[in-house]
């Protein structure tokens, strides 16, 4: 074994975890945020190292230069996927919240990835419901004309062909959805033996 495989696999003992990706793709309203801090939560106290990425936070700094049109998402989502490697480099788990709507975007971010360490959640959750919680005011605002290029409304969304995990965010509340999520990473070994989130 050479010697960055020798440092990762003792960062990896020390963390009781590998680093890898979470990614948490679904429309506005569908939960996105609400599951990767429930999960971080749950991750800080078992003592994994996490951090969350939410596309609201990255659209505000790292990508206020973008807007909504397709060349622009796939550039929000090339540097959101880009940022989240180098956190799973470093060992976190990395909890990515974005919209993400175009297949081709997210398999650009899960090709950056070793396979096995990117795991795509689509919170899946009817538009009338979003709509209803309307969380931002957003749709809204969207019906209203205010909003152009909008998810869901004038934006197309396009769900996950095969995700590692699909929610029903709709019918499932919070603490299943969390649990349906921690029994994938178990799935997946992402922990060392005898850590249990
Ligand atoms: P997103 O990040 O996808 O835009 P948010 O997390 O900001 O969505 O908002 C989702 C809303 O839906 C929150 O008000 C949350 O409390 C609610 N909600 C209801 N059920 C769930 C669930 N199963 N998982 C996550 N959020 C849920």
């Amino acid at each position: 074994m050479d010697s960055a495989n020798l440092k990762l696999r003792r960062r990896e003992e020390l963390n009781g975890h590998r680093g890898m990706v979470v990614w948490f793709t679904g429309l506005s309203g569908a939960g996105k945020t609400t599951l990767a801090r429930a999960l971080a939560e749950r991750l800080e106290r078992a003592a994994c190292h996490c951090v969350v990425m939410d596309g609201d936070d990255l659209r505000r700094g790292l990508c206020s230069d973008l807007g909504f049109s397709p060349q622009e998402r796939a550039e929000n989502i090339r540097r959101a996927g880009e940022m989240a490697r180098m956190f799973a480099e470093a060992g976190m788990i990395v909890l990515a919240a974005l919209i993400s709507p175009y297949r081709a975007d997210r398999a650009r971010a899960r090709a950056l990835m070793p396979a096995g360490d990117f795991i795509e959640v689509h919170c899946h959750c009817p538009l009338e419901v979003c709509e209803q919680r309307d969380v931002k005011g957003l749709y809204r605002r969207a019906r209203a004309g205010e909003i152009s290029e909008f998810t869901g409304i004038s934006s197309p969304y396009e769900a996950p062909e095969a995700p590692e995990l699909r929610l029903d965010t709709a019918k499932l509340d919070l603490a299943a959805c969390t649990e349906r999520v921690l029994a994938v990473l178990h799935e997946h070994a992402v922990f060392s033996r005898g850590r249990r989130p």
